[in-house]
């Protein structure tokens, strides 16, 4: 049976001994009344960083708002939709990240050496971080906490099929699987398959459909009926 992420999230957190409520919904709770222990912390350590003088609040709003606005998973998918519809620049993203996604405008941010795998009907590729969290913000944002997780981490090189399983991806047998350890120089991007049905859709509707599990390599990009 597939499980849902967040499952397979709180099983993970849990494994790795924290409270996995507390991780698990920090993102829902922005409406109860006493922040959590971790926001309490670092707003008590903002606070004391401006009362120091040590920064400047202006360079921490500029921070979040890059965070929120600026780095994230629909810049990765904007980089899978154009090389969906353009084959020169397909061919120029596998054969150089780092400089291909640059020509969209993403760079620094983790991206410096940048490899982008592709997906085929007979190769799936799944990313991780065995050592601890290695990640290409400028194209996915920042990690998700599973992907952090000690369970992910080395589960994913041990049962790939069975990881992917759990996240709601069955492959067929004769699909294989590769599984990529990002390194401090080293990060990787999966460029999914293109599903079908989706021929006419412009390159704006396709990067829409691209999610940053797919580009992970534990999901795929579902067909816009689907
Ligand atoms: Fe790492």
């Amino acid at each position: 049976m597939p499980t849902d992420p967040r499952d397979f999230l709180t099983a993970a957190v849990t494994a790795a001994g924290v409270t996995a409520t507390n991780n698990v919904h920090v993102q829902d709770h922005s409406h109860q009344a006493v922040p959590s222990d971790v926001a309490l912390r670092v707003k008590s350590l903002e606070s004391l960083l401006i009362e120091k003088g040590l920064v400047d609040p202006a360079a921490l709003d500029a921070i979040v708002d890059l965070m929120e606005h600026k780095v994230g998973p629909r810049n990765g998918a904007r980089v899978v939709a154009r090389a969906w519809v353009d084959p020169a620049y397909k061919e120029r993203l596998l054969k150089s990240g780092t400089a291909s996604v640059a020509e969209l405008g993403y760079s620094g941010w983790q991206a410096e050496d940048l490899q982008v795998l592709e997906n085929t009907p007979k190769v799936h590729n799944l990313i991780v971080c065995t050592l601890c969290s290695c990640y290409p913000w400028a194209v996915l944002g920042l990690p998700p906490v599973w992907y952090k997780s000690a369970p992910y981490r080395s589960r994913a090189v041990i049962d790939p099929r069975g990881v992917l399983r759990e996240l709601g991806t069955e492959l067929p047998e004769d699909v294989e699987v590769r599984v990529w350890d990002s390194t401090a120089e080293q990060r990787y991007m999966v460029l999914p398959e293109r599903p079908a049905g989706t021929e006419a859709l412009s390159e704006e509707a396709l990067a829409a459909l691209v999610t940053r599990d797919a580009m992970i390599g534990v999901a795929k990009v579902m067909s816009p009926q689907t």
